[in-house]
């Protein structure tokens, strides 16, 4: 290996990716990471110094939470000036919470960390985790002319698309492309080159200053709610009445309305007036709240309720939590709520 060569960090986290096909029982296992040369022999191709860390045991991304995205964190700010990048394997099925949770948590992030999977697992023949995580290293480890990192974002890199992690969600159980962000497009697209859209990638301030600033505090007194037509003022109540609830995610329907019964802007009113945070996103998968545009909107503005613009479920879900956690008033979460951060938001400019 060449000296100054490049230089990764794989940490597994479990899912599908990381399972080999026992040849004797035809059995799913998860494979030993300590042989990942053995299962993925391109690796050793590229030339990089490639590190692994696994998570024992691995969990299937349903159970991820705050406690394993506290983890991961840690493993990334202890092992930050020892490696270029970073590639996180994870199972699809929450991949777009975790990275959402983790580019908020990563404030100050100059390095690219690259969260991959796949749909079939590695160790089967028509794995897409080889070339998902083939590419995710060499985005990790990518430079521009200058030698700086190419992308110091928290991303999602899955079937020849790299997208920002906070703008994805997973939209396929069946297909190889599960993940799609509607709201912001691909920062980089895998085909023969990998060809990169700098414009469109979150420069951080490289001021010397600036370093890496990790946070760990989540508060998950959160809750969704989604609308449909014939919802039941009891539901409501009693979603909004959870002890120790301090914030709603609220899916509305299309450009952020809600029903105009009294009963319903009333519960609201009651809820943001006892410091509810209440953040308004649509239940469409593209496209941005406007609560100004329909009488079904405005009144959901005047009682109090938030825009959550173009985020997704993930990101509005994930970015309450850490506001909350950080003990903010309501006032300051719901400030923040309409800034963006890491680049979840399109807040509008009137
Ligand atoms: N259930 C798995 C998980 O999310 C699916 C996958 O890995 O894609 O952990």
């Amino acid at each position: 290996m060449v000296k100054n060569a490049p230089s990764v960090l794989i940490i597994y986290t479990g899912g599908t990716i990381g399972m080999i096909e026992n040849p004797e029982t035809g059995a799913l296992e998860n494979f030993n990471f300590d042989h990942l040369l053995e299962h993925v022999p391109e690796l050793k191709r590229f030339n990089y110094r490639i590190l692994s860390y696994p998570f024992d045991p691995p969990i299937d991304s349903s159970d991820m939470d705050p406690a394993s995205w506290v983890k991961l964190v840690k493993i990334i700010y202890y092992n930050y000036d020892h490696f270029d990048g970073f590639v996180i394997l994870h199972g699809t099925d929450t991949m777009s919470y975790t990275a959402s949770a983790l580019s908020f948590m990563l404030e100050n992030l100059n390095k690219p960390v690259i969260l991959t999977g796949s749909q079939l697992p590695i160790g089967t023949l028509r794995t897409d985790g080889k070339e998902n995580l083939i590419t995710a290293i060499e985005i990790a480890a990518g430079k521009n002319s200058d030698g700086a990192p190419m992308v110091p974002e928290v991303c999602i890199f899955f079937q020849n698309s790299l997208m920002r992690g906070n703008r994805t969600c997973k939209i396929n159980a069946e297909n190889f492309n599960a993940f799609r962000s509607f709201n912001y497009p691909p920062l980089a697209h895998a085909g023969i080159h990998i060809k990169y859209e700098p414009a469109l990638i979150r420069q951080p301030d490289r001021s010397p200053y600036r370093s890496l600033k990790p946070h760990y505090l989540f508060d998950t007194n959160v809750v969704i709610l989604t609308l449909f037509p014939g919802i039941q003022q009891e539901i409501i109540t009693s979603v909004l009445r959870v002890p120790g609830l301090k914030a709603v995610v609220l899916k509305t329907f299309g450009s952020g309305n809600a029903p105009r019964k009294a009963w319903f802007v009333n519960l609201l009113k009651e809820a943001t007036d006892r410091g509810i945070i209440i953040v308004n996103i649509t239940q469409c998968a593209s496209g941005s709240v406007e609560m100004e545009r329909y009488e079904t909107g405005l009144q959901l503005l005047q009682a109090g309720v938030t825009s959550g613009y173009d985020s997704t479920l993930e990101a509005a879900v994930t970015k309450l939590m850490f506001l909350l956690g950080q003990g903010l008033s309501s006032d300051e979460v719901r400030r923040r709520m309409a800034l963006n951060i890491a680049g979840e938001v399109s807040v509008p400019h009137y």
